[in-house]
């Protein structure tokens, strides 16, 4: 059964097209024919230079960027819709490929809005002429992640990455871990600290850094339990020297994120359900024609009503992302609580989904060279990306109820 996304226009029904053709043709035969691959100890080796040439052929590796730097310019009234489709059909084919990808786009948002237009033009150019350029984006730290996103705006909750000010550059130090294409981009959008005496709403403030600046060191590359295709790091900047037009936001970049995150929640969801559809497909051809007891699986009923389980979580997860998609594209003021409901209800209904699959594929779901333990590995480390489930909850339920549940519940003024 083909799940079918209603309300689309030609060109995204194109676009979805020529995208799942790339993941038919390209994307999945490597992804079957050498499963070792992504367990490969040198990073760099895992994914084939070639599929990001690839992906970069049909137009989906610089989404986001302006027409006038070589970019694919989408309906703006519907590019959060747009990002939605094309990232769950890549993650159809692999989750990693997609979260490098999606960076892109994300990051691209962003330097759209807020770079000096030099350096829009110096960097989106050459993410479009380089097929192996990535950018990335550095807010989690060792002592800071989820809690910056709760009412705790108070000095002692800010980042530990400091920038100062001195005549000609921006000074940082400090480090970043968990960042998706950490280890491979060729530009960084770092956060800092730049007034440690204020709340972090008001101070915080967010760089440019192209990796060959001195005092950036890319300490590690992490070994995920999934989406191992893209290449998590760790950075250190030690008196990390960044040029004064670099400062993309002054002391409310945390504020400003937002244009990055809203659309950002949107694509993790949509990723996360581009891993759901493919646990299902492969589920659903694999009852068609396992046999045990002397019938196909699907004829067991036990069998069947999982799989009536799996579509329904996934029309459920499907029919939010396109809700808060409309939200976020339309700026609606409900679009922040969507957006994370979309994010941690998929988190949650994915996971579930990919447990389906495991054990509808019984020992077949525990072999690495069939496949489907790596859906459920995938599907895993969504609970974590973009906050962590409990901190989305409070999230939804702060933008609900800003003036109690989004107020710190320290001493009363
Ligand atoms: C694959 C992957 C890719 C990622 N990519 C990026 C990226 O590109 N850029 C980036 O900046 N980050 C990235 N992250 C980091 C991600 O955003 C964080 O892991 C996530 O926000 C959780 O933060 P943490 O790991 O520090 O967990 P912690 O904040 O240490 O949380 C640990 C536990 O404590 C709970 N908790 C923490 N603080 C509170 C609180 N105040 N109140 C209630 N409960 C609390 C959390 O819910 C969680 O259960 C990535 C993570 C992963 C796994």
């Amino acid at each position: 059964m083909e799940m079918i996304e209603r309300g689309l226009s030609e060109e995204q029904r194109m676009m979805r097209e020529s995208c799942r053709a790339f993941v038919d043709d390209v994307v999945t035969p490597f992804i079957r024919g050498n499963w070792q691959r992504e367990w490969l100890m040198d990073p760099g080796a895992r994914l084939p230079r070639e599929i990001l040439e690839r992906a970069d052929r049909i137009g989906i590796r610089t989404l986001g960027v302006p027409e006038a730097f070589g970019g694919v310019q989408l309906d703006a009234a519907a590019e959060v819709r747009t990002f939605a489709v094309i990232a769950e059909e890549i993650a159809r084919g692999d989750s990693g490929l997609a979260d490098k990808l999606v960076q892109n786009w994300k990051v691209a948002v962003l330097l759209r809005n807020f770079a000096p237009r030099h350096l829009q033009e110096k960097w989106l150019t050459k993410l479009v002429s380089e097929p192996g350029f990535l950018l990335a984006h550095c807010l989690t730290e060792p002592r800071g992640a989820s809690d910056r996103w709760l009412p705790y705006n108070v000095p002692e909750a800010a980042m530990q990455t400091r920038a100062t000010e001195s005549r000609d550059f921006w000074i940082i130090n400090g480090r970043k871990q968990f960042i998706s294409n950490g280890y491979d981009a060729g530009l960084f959008v770092v956060y800092a600290n730049t007034d440690p005496k204020v709340g972090m709403l008001q101070g915080t403030s967010s760089f440019l850094v192209p990796r060959d600046t001195p005092g950036l060191t890319i300490a590690r590359c992490n070994e995920t339990i999934g989406c191992r295709f893209m290449n998590n790091g760790e950075l250190v900047f030690e008196d990390m020297r960044v040029p004064k037009d670099h400062l993309l936001a002054r002391g409310d970049a945390l504020g400003k994120a937002g244009i990055y995150f809203r659309p950002g929640k949107i694509i993790q969801a949509a990723k996360n359900l581009g891993v759901g559809m493919a646990a299902y497909e492969r589920t659903a051809e694999y009852v068609q024609h396992y046999v045990q007891g002397g019938r196909i699986l699907i004829k067991h009923q036990a069998v069947a009503l999982r799989v009536a389980d799996m579509a329904t979580r996934l029309t459920a997860v499907r029919s939010l992302v396109r809700e808060a998609a409309l939200a976020v594209d339309a700026n609606a003021p409900d679009a922040d609580a969507l957006c994370n409901m979309a994010k941690v209800f998929a988190s949650e209904e994915v996971l579930k989904v990919a447990q389906h699959a495991m054990e509808l594929h019984g020992g077949n779901g525990a072999m690495l060279d069939f496949g489907v333990e790596k859906l459920f590995r995938d599907a895993s480390i969504f609970l974590h990306m973009d906050a962590t489930a409990d901190i989305s909850r409070l999230k939804i339920v702060k933008a609900m109820f800003p003036r109690t549940a989004g107020a710190y519940a320290g001493p009363e003024n």
